[in-house]
């Protein structure tokens, strides 16, 4: 039972993190432009270990561009991302992506859907997806139940929030998420980009909410 983070090299590269229990999953893939670096690290943290599981915590480049590259290379028999953001990426959705943006080519590619409520036990953890529209209409958080871990994508930083002013952004929305995610307990906080933080999450979340301009 682990959770681990890529080394990056690369700027533009979201946050990536594996977590190991029975099965594994890694969060987020990067942007794939310095691909042999991510391949590297991904399997020395795999050490021997089949990847089971991708979940891309929304639709932008920085976090699904390098996920065509590893789904080739490490097979995972699953790949999963929040219902809002799964069409642009069946799809090969350059525009809503900021695939254009940040000058990529995306690949359609095989994704399911991961609703509120909906779970992903791979022993020893159980990742719970919390809908949380706001930075895109599909971008969702993890939970992990057992741990208290959030993985908050690019909904809430150590430090900042997510941008409403991209494609399908709205702050209200996001407002009302980071009220949602204030709700749990939160331990271990690991977001998109920047830190990430072994534990006493919550204060991350009320600090968002208070840039919102939220009394609390
Ligand atoms: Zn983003």
């Amino acid at each position: 039972m682990a959770i681990e983070q890529v080394d990056l090299a690369q700027l533009f590269d979201s946050n990536i993190y594996l977590v190991s229990g029975d099965r594994t999953v890694l969060i987020d893939s990067g942007i794939g432009f310095q691909w042999e670096d991510i391949n590297a690290s991904v399997r020395k943290m795999l050490n021997g270990r089949k990847l089971d599981i991708l979940i891309l915590t929304h639709r932008h480049y920085d976090h699904v561009g390098g996920a065509n590259a590893i789904i080739k290379e490490f097979g995972p028999s699953e790949v999963y991302t929040g219902k809002g953001d799964a069409e642009p990426l069946r799809k090969g959705d350059r525009a809503s992506t900021l695939g254009e943006r940040f000058g990529g080519a995306l690949e359609p590619m095989d994704v399911k859907e991961l609703g509120e409520g909906d779970i992903i036990d791979i022993g020893g953890h159980r990742l719970r997806a919390i809908a949380t529209p706001g930075h895109t209409i599909g971008s969702i958080c993890l939970f992990d139940e057992v741990t208290g871990a959030l993985f908050s994508g690019d909904t809430v930083f150590v430090g900042g929030i997510g941008r409403c002013d991209l494609p399908t952004g709205n702050a209200d929305q996001l407002i009302d998420s980071l009220k949602k995610l204030n709700t749990l307990k939160i331990n271990g906080f690991y977001p998109g980009h920047g830190p990430a933080v072994p534990k006493g999450g919550n204060v991350h979340i009320t600090n968002g909410l208070r840039m919102m301009g939220v009394r609390i």
